[in-house]
């Protein structure tokens, strides 16, 4: 049967790229199907209940400030907040939530439900609708075919996926729910590059069977207890809780390598790559020989549930192991295993193929994201969806694409690095993938993103209101700073070697002073009996925005000199960095490249020129000597 609406976006999988996709294609007015395998499933966590982290983090707080749902999502589900790196700078500081999935995948789909424009439909997608070289729909598994101007495809570890326990293997999409087995065969007949990767995941715990007294209690932060979404607060979190930690031990390990000669990984029983940064416990016994013990975090999965995440020993090894290993650690003696752990093997499609706007090069309209593109993480999932439903919106609206740069967004880094450097081993996102780091930080997201958003179409009334009372206090409050000036005759030395370290010899302003390293907003404004802080905005004329607020001036007035000198090198790298390249250049024939260079630029085929800097192997020598074959007109 041929639905009789036609859609505009149609977004295959309700996981975490799926429903972002879902809700920015929806928000920026088109007519939006979101077709998954179950509805109970939307929003679902495969893995750990854990959101944020390094990298991670930032990411949820760029979805955030685009007007996502995963920030939200977290302060409505979190019933542990954690800022990591609190005591480093702020470039690499960092939120990460434990969330109650229950709580999490509600909030979820209240969401989806509640969004204009967006339908939502349970069914298998077993094939796609291509006419030429366009998609034009999907096929779900009793043959109903929506039609649609594009298509957005987030299926996840779903692709002929692949259960591993041991020796013993199944088809599944993860535990629990169907493999797509139908779609990938489709997907494999379109000639669309593709490849295996694994993940795996550790068995789960029940509670009522722990020690905890045997356990060491890792408590969340609580004074205050951070909040993720730039329009969220503490009051929305539930209850919170503690995590616990244990360690593996010698006998653990013993136990383990017991086990390599039944372990699907070590006998070649799987084939794909797996997260080098998330191994399973085996890998790590097996990499890090030399290792006694490894710290377990042991995590609860809601408030709801005795159910426990033992986050450290993900593995795929016979239960018969599992059960050893797991009974093995102080604590777990009497543990029982609720649900085994299990490694997955699934179809991913190199990223290399993608345009930068996620739109797969050989058919128009139809776009990936998500894990299906070689990464792992729900925050990677999440932005890439979002940033998949902008684009698929914009090309129904027949705008050009929008494409944040690497200096703008770790978003732009992670499609960057995706479409130019494709993936052998699951991608996830660090700090340290960016190169201008120091001002893509998760306090400036909405600063860096909101007004794009607002722009696109996917920033509400509420969220624009809020933001642009606190972007217009920020810069009151910093114009403020830079133009009242404390001269040396008014104050006093004593009181300058106080506040300042040493006492003044002319005249500063109060942004100059505030630069200076140990000065704090605080003591600048408090000094001198709060005289050059009174005559404008002051910490009580900036009531509920005092702390955001401060926060800002007080990072930007101490990084500006870094920041600076970041931009420099920022503005120099982009006036190559957006230099396009012919499409129709045969790199081949560029004689006076190395034989390496050409072959990489001719598989990679870069769209400007700093996508072709960043190709592995090509070198800033072979950069200039193709700037050199264009200048000369080749
Ligand atoms: P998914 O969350 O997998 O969602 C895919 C969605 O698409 C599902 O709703 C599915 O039902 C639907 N779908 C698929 N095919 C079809 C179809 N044909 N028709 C209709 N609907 C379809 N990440 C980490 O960061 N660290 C880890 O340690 C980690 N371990 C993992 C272990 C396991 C066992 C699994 C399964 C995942 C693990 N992950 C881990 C990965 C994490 O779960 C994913 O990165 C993230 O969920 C990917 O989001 P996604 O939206 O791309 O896909």
């Amino acid at each position: 049967m041929l639905y009789p609406q036609e859609f505009d976006v149609i977004v295959v999988g309700g996981g975490h790229a799926g429903t972002e996709a879902a809700l920015a294609a929806a928000r920026m007015g088109c007519a939006t199907l979101l077709l998954t395998h179950n509805i109970e499933t939307l929003g679902q966590m495969s893995c750990n209940p854990s959101i944020g982290g390094i990298g991670k983090g930032h990411l949820v707080k760029e979805v955030d400030a685009l007007g996502g749902a995963m920030a939200i999502a977290t302060d409505e589900g979190g019933i542990q907040f954690r800022i990591l790196n609190g005591s480093k700078g702020p470039a690499v500081r960092a939120t990460r939530a434990q969330a109650d999935r229950v709580l999490y995948k509600a909030a979820i789909r209240r969401r989806l439900e509640n969004q204009p424009n967006l339908w939502l439909f349970q069914q298998a997608v077993d094939d796609l609708m291509v006419e030429g070289d366009r998609v034009v729909g999907a096929v779900t598994q009793v043959g109903i075919r929506f039609r649609a101007r594009t298509v957005v495809l987030t299926a996840g570890t779903f692709l002929d996926g692949k259960i591993h326990v041991g020796l013993n293997n199944y088809s599944a999409g993860r535990a629990g729910d169907p493999p797509a087995v139908s779609l990938s065969a489709r997907l494999k007949e379109l000639r669309l590059p593709q490849g295996r990767l694994k993940t795996g995941t550790p068995p789960r715990l029940d509670g009522r069977t722990i020690d905890w007294s045997q356990c060491t209690e890792q408590p969340g932060d609580l004074d205050p207890v951070p909040v993720f979404s730039f329009m969220g607060n503490a009051a929305m979190h539930p209850r919170q809780v503690p995590c616990w930690i244990t360690h593996t031990n010698e006998r653990t390990h013993e136990i383990i390598r017991s086990g390599f000669d039944r372990s699907p990984m070590f006998t070649g029983k799987i084939e794909g790559v797996g997260p080098r940064y998330c191994p399973s416990v085996e890998d790590k016994i097996n990499r890090f020989a030399d290792k006694d013990s490894h710290q377990i975090f042991l995590e609860p999965e809601g408030l709801t549930t005795h159910e426990v995440y033992p986050n450290g020993i993900s593995t795929s090894l016979p239960f018969d192991i599992q059960y050893a290993l797991v009974r093995s650690m102080k604590g777990l003696e009497n543990a029982h295993i609720l649900r085994p752990g299990y490694a997955i093997e699934y179809d991913y499609f190199d990223p290399r193929s993608l345009k930068s706007s996620f739109e797969t090069k050989q058919i128009a309209g139809l776009f990936f994201a998500g894990q299906i593109n070689g990464t792992t993480g729900y925050e990677e999932a999440a932005a890439q969806g979002l940033f998949a439903g902008i684009n698929a919106a914009l090309q129904c609206r027949g705008e050009a694409p929008w494409l944040p740069s690497r200096d703008q967004a770790y978003l732009g880094v992670l499609v960057d690095d995706l479409v130019t450097q494709g993936v052998t081993e699951p991608y996830r996102m660090f700090t340290s993938r960016a190169e201008f780091r120091l001002q893509l930080r998760e306090d400036n997201a909405d600063m860096r993103l909101t007004e794009a958003g607002r722009r696109l179409g996917l920033v509400d009334d509420a969220r624009w209101d809020a933001f642009s009372r606190k972007r217009d206090a920020v810069s009151r409050e910093t114009e403020r700073l830079k133009s009242t000036w404390v001269n040396p005759r008014v104050l006093p030395a004593e009181e300058g070697e106080r506040v300042l370290g040493k006492a003044i010899e002319h005249e500063h302003n109060l942004f100059d002073l505030l630069r200076r390293p140990g000065v704090s907003y605080a003591a600048l404004t408090g000094m001198n009996g709060g005289a050059y802080a009174s005559d404008a905005v002051s910490r009580e004329t900036l009531g509920d925005l005092a702390e955001p607020v401060i926060e800002q001036v007080e990072i930007a007035a101490k990084y500006s000199g870094y920041i600076d000198r970041q931009k420099a090198e920022v503005e120099r790298a982009a006036n190559f960095e957006h230099l396009r390249l012919p499409a129709d250049i045969d790199y081949l024939q560029v004689t006076s490249l190395s034989f390496e260079a050409r072959q990489k630029l001719a598989k990679h085929r870069p769209e400007t020129l700093g996508q072709a800097a960043r190709i592995s192997g090509i070198t800033p020598a072979s950069i200039s000597l193709l700037l050199i074959h264009l200048k000369k007109g080749g």
